[in-house]
């Protein structure tokens, strides 16, 4: 996504079905190809909408136009950081954090069951369509949950995603239909610990 003039869909880095069975391959690729698209072309004609107004010194709805663009660019990024923090269950993916994340999570939350439930919590409570993701804190360096509603609201600014996890209906509805408790269950198996103790690094 870097130093790009505008937004490209970037390839998943395992198969579409190397999820399974937590994820199906129609689901994986539905949310991939179409679902994540719309948010770039989303994005993409917003900025495009911008730059029109300048080119002919016109005025444009700039509330309305910024407030498309974050939510598009918002779930653009989102989804780009939620597949890369997953990982097929017994190469990569699932188990228990290990390395300085796994300490920091026993530091901040007493212990990872703990973790699991609160963001679990988080997951099962966001409001309509939206993101549960666990952050650190620039200013203290602790470790945060984050529950977004949509793609942008009550987001911490400048806390990076270290791990996010969509409880958007399209990320679940093929496999899950309308449990999502039994969706979020299914991602223990397959977060990419090694990646989000990357991030925290
Ligand atoms: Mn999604």
């Amino acid at each position: 996504m870097q130093g790009e003039t505008k937004y490209t869909l970037p390839e998943l880095p395992y198969k579409a079905d190397a999820l399974e069975p937590f994820i199906s391959l129609e689901q994986l690729t539905l949310h991939h190809d179409k679902h994540h698209m719309a948010y770039i072309n989303g994005a993409n004609s917003n900025l495009t909408a911008l730059e029109d107004g300048r080119k002919q010194g016109a005025d444009v709805n700039m509330k309305a136009i910024l407030k498309d663009l974050s939510w598009n660019f918002g779930g653009h990024y989102l989804h780009s950081q939620f597949w890369t923090n997953l990982a097929p269950a017994g190469s990569g993916g699932g188990g228990e954090p290990k390395g300085e994340i796994a300490n920091r999570i026993n530091s901040e939350f007493g212990s990872f069951e703990r973790f699991k439930k609160e963001f679990s919590q988080a997951a099962a409570t966001v409001e309509g369509s939206g993101w549960a993701a666990l952050t650190v804190c620039p200013l203290t360096k602790r470790l945060q949950i984050m529950q977004i509603e949509k793609h942008n609201t009550n987001l911490f600014p400048a806390c990076p995603i270290l791990l996010v996890l969509d409880l958007f209906e399209h990320a679940y509805y093929l496999d899950y239909k309308n449990d999502r408790g039994a969706f979020i269950a299914a991602f223990w198996n397959i977060v990419n610990w090694d990646e989000v103790n990357r991030r925290f690094q």
